[in-house]
């Protein structure tokens, strides 16, 4: 064994295997995986491994295409069989909610170039004989839709690796990773110790076990999960080709020809934990005891769509475990507060996604920067607070809704409430609506009285209008946003602006009371976060950011060191915040404090420190609504005082309480983009309108990425679409995000966010398209149906920023 290499993989699992093949396709040679046993030792050898390429997200729906397209091009590359069959995959839908989840994915599929689209019944019962349509809406079909041989996949990873110059050592178990003072690792095995600059953990159902060794928390639990293989079914044998499998997610179970009879998996409502307390070290090639029982109702709906199913005997009980993270997409990326240590764990459709994530952790380590934007997916979503207790409760609630759709706005319950500010008993007897923010309860938007929660869906939901009615205040008097979850930053010392000016792309302000809007570029010169830095003192700064970026923008502030003397902290939990804002928001204000806060003493894009309501307050003047507005942030044991004299200022002129579902739809009105959303570093700043805030005449961090893609053609621009009141009001619905765009037939973009407008009365979406101009008509895919609507020229709301700046 060598004892030095580029990167060294911990498990021979599917995603071990496909890490260490696509770092060597990126180039890297010198790469070595270590297993403890014998390859696929862990989940992979006992999965169904069926294949899916359509997501509900648009970069994991890419990543998917991928995986499924380099099966057969992997085997052809290394002489090993995959096992590939691709006989294609049926998706019904049951409910109008799943109908609209289909088109919708169809729509995308179109736009990404992708073969899912809708057959009707006569077509699919030539493509499925032995289903029973009935009660089916809608029917999708997916010809590249099939399954794999996950022994023969993992081979053929370990073989094409091998072949470019990578190690594999089976029965070597890694026993210490030991992190050295330069930030590289030692990583002790029996059989001799590697040094290397990148651990990557992909120790799957040892996920926590292996990270535990570098002193690493992982927020996963693995569950038992079952499937069963079918005797010979005599119509099958009688068939000439394989059919096609059956996604029937309704039903909550899976379906596929195996061998001559069927494999039928299901996520059990009455779901079992496995290995609370750690995964047993012994553990290898086994199973646990068959409990069909338990999957009796999922069995029952499956026999009744395909009738055929409940002819035969049972040939074969899979009961095997795998390992979830709270939110069931898979943790990835290099660990903030450890160089050199990559995580790639907790995925759940390995045999969909393992080409994708393999190419996503390699670009990350040859390349520093992952092509797609995969912050959905970054470990870094999770913090401390992804405790033991609250991962339990998040897998739990996510294996048994499984197959649920998830939908937009969703808020799920379980686990919660997890972090709370000292205002959120008030908040609840108010009425208010909560929603998870990087562990935060935070209020979505307010009910007329407590304990009302959100119900769910692809149209308008039951928040809709109270969230109209909040928002509607806002810009008529003045509304009261609770802000706490806004990530903030103190930098102090004499290196401290810098420093910072070192970090962001911006010029930091040079006067005191003075506050800057900046850019923060990533790696490949995109968007990798949107800041308010204000200057608060000759050598103290305040910085604002996105609350669930707080980890992953950790990342970027480590790139440069920060002088001797010179302090960076977060302020996150010890501070709290309100934004008031609307036109009387001066005039309510000013009832609570002697500074003056009148446009010629505050202006837009000022700060200072005054009392407020008797409380210590640092008051911005800026508003994510666009109107006229302070950001007021106080010590966190002053939020109740602060918010009550607020409350009680604000009866007055009649403000209240608005929740951030108004402000989504208030900022989309002014037309400002959002971290996540519309900012990612996927796109370059002249394409999201924010090249003139990266400031060439000065350094920052990535300014030669920033220099190389500013020199060239936006591929996309950021547009603002107003969508027809018609139509919209037809589908009871407004875009969310994700909906493709269209323009004479063709596909030329997609929605980043959308909202109804409600001060301005119009239905709205921000989003990326290409070859199109304000002015210009388009179809907007909302609930997968083509909605017209048109590119607006400017924001409907104070296009001229008077309000914002009066
Ligand atoms: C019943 C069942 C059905 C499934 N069906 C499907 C399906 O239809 N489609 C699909 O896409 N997915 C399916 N899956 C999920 C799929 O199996 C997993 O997503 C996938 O196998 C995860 O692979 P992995 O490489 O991350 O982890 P694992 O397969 O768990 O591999 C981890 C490896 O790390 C090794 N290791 C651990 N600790 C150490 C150490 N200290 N030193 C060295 N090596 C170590 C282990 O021995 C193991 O080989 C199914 C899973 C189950 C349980």
């Amino acid at each position: 064994m060598k004892s030095h290499a580029q990167a060294v993989v911990i498990g021979g699992g599917v995603i071990g295997c496909s890490i260490l093949y696509h770092l060597t396709k990126l180039g890297w040679s010198d790469v070595v995986l270590l297993e403890r046993d014998e390859l696929t030792s862990g989940s992979t050898w006992h999965a169904a491994a069926n294949i899916h390429g359509l997501h509900d997200s648009a970069n994991i729906s890419r990543l998917q295409h991928y995986t499924m397209t380099l099966y057969n091009r992997l085997e052809a590359e290394t002489g090993q069989s995959c096992g590939v069959f691709q006989p294609g995959s049926l998706y019904l839908a049951q409910t109008e909610a799943r109908e609209h989840q289909l088109r919708l994915q169809a729509a995308k599929a179109k736009l990404y170039g992708m073969n899912f689209h809708e057959v009707d019944r006569a077509e699919a019962e030539r493509l499925h004989p032995l289903v029973d349509f009935d009660g089916i809406r809608c029917i999708m079909w997916e010809p590249d839709g099939g399954n794999v041989d996950p022994s023969g996949v993992t081979a053929a990873y370990a073989a094409g690796a091998r072949a470019a110059g990578a190690e594999i050592h089976r029965f070597t178990p890694v026993m210490a990773t030991v992190h050295q003072p330069g930030g590289t690792w030692i990583v002790e095995t029996p059989k001799g110790n590697i040094a290397t600059p990148w651990v990557i953990n992909a120790a799957g159902l040892w996920g926590r076990e292996v990270a535990a060794l570098a002193g690493i928390t992982l927020p996963l639990q693995p569950t038992e999960h079952q499937y069963f293989v079918t005797e010979t079914i005599a119509e099958i044998a009688a068939l000439d080709r394989r059919l096609p499998s059956v996604a029937d997610r309704d039903g909550e179970y899976y379906l596929r020809q195996e061998g001559k009879g069927l494999l039928i998996g299901a996520y059990e409502k009455d779901m079992r934990f496995w290995a609370e307390n750690g995964t047993p070290l012994d553990f290898a090639h086994e199973l646990f005891a068959d409990d069909l029982d338990r999957i009796e109702d999922n069995m029952m709906r499956a026999i009744a769509r395909v009738p055929a199913a409940g002819t035969a005997g049972i040939k074969r009980v899979i009961n095997g475990p795998m390992i979830w993270t709270p939110d069931s997409n898979v943790a990835l990326g290099p660990v903030p507060e450890k160089q050199g240590y990559f995580c790639c764990n907790g995925i759940i459709p390995g045999f969909s996604q393992s080409a994708g994530m393999g190419l996503m952790v390699a670009d990350w380590i040859v390349e520093g920067e992952m092509r797609y934007d995969m912050f959905a997916w970054d470990m870094a979503r999770f913090g401390d607070w992804a405790d033991k207790a609250f991962t339990k409760a998040r897998v739990g609630d996510q294996y048994a809704n499984r197959f649920a759709i998830h939908f937009p706005n969703e808020e799920r319950a379980a686990g919660r409430p997890c972090r709370v500010r000292p205002a959120y008993q008030m908040q609840q007897d108010m009425g208010a609506v909560f929603g998870l923010n990087y562990g935060w309860e935070h209020p979505l938007w307010f009910a007329d009285q407590p304990g009302v929660v959100d119900t769910n869906g692809f149209t308008r939901q039951n928040w809709w209008a109270p969230v109209g009615v909040e928002a509607r205040m806002l810009r008529k008097a003045a509304g009261i946003i609770d802000i706490s979850n806004f990530a903030k930053y103190r930098c102090a010392g004499a290196g401290a602006e810098d420093w910072l000016n070192a970090v962001f792309a911006n010029r930091m302000p040079k006067t005191v009371g003075r506050s800057c809007l900046t850019p923060l570029i990533s790696v490949r010169g995109g968007i990798a976060g949107d800041f308010t830095v204000t200057r608060t003192g000759e050598e103290e700064f305040w910085i604002i950011g996105s609350g669930m970026a707080e980890r992953y923008h950790a990342r970027f502030f480590q790139m440069v060191p920060l002088p001797d003397g010179t302090v960076f902290e977060s302020l996150t939990e010890a501070i709290c915040g309100f934004n008031v804002a609307g036109p009387k928001s001066r005039e309510m204000l000013q009832r609570l404090t002697n500074a003056s806060l009148a446009t010629a003493d505050f202006p837009f894009l000022h700060s200072q420190r005054i009392e407020l309501g008797g409380v210590e307050c640092l008051a911005l003047r800026v508003s994510f609504t666009g109107d006229l507005g302070w950001e007021l942030h106080c010590a966190a044991a002053d939020q109740v005082q602060l918010y009550t004299a607020l409350l009680e200022a604000g009866r007055e002129f009649d403000a209240g309480p608005v929740g951030s579902r108004a402000l989504m739809s208030l900022r989309i009105e002014k037309g400002y983009g959002s971290w996540s959303r519309e900012y990612s570093p996927e796109y370059w700043p002249q394409e999201v309108g924010l090249a003139g805030l990266v400031k060439m005449d000065k350094g920052f961090l990535h300014k030669d990425a920033a220099a190389k893609v500013m020199e060239k053609e936006a591929r996309e621009t950021l547009v603002l679409l107003h969508l027809n009141e018609v139509d919209i009001t037809a589908s009871n619905a407004d875009a969310t995000g994700g909906e493709p765009i269209f323009k004479d037939g063709a596909g030329i973009g997609r929605v980043t966010s959308g909202a109804y407008g409600y001060s301005v009365g119009m239905s709205l979406a921000l989003g990326y398209v290409k070859g199109a101009k304000a002015g210009d008509h388009v179809e907007v895919m909302v609930l997968g149906r083509p909605h017209k609507a048109v590119i607006l020229a400017e924001p409907p709301f104070d296009p001229k920023g008077e309000r914002l700046r009066g």
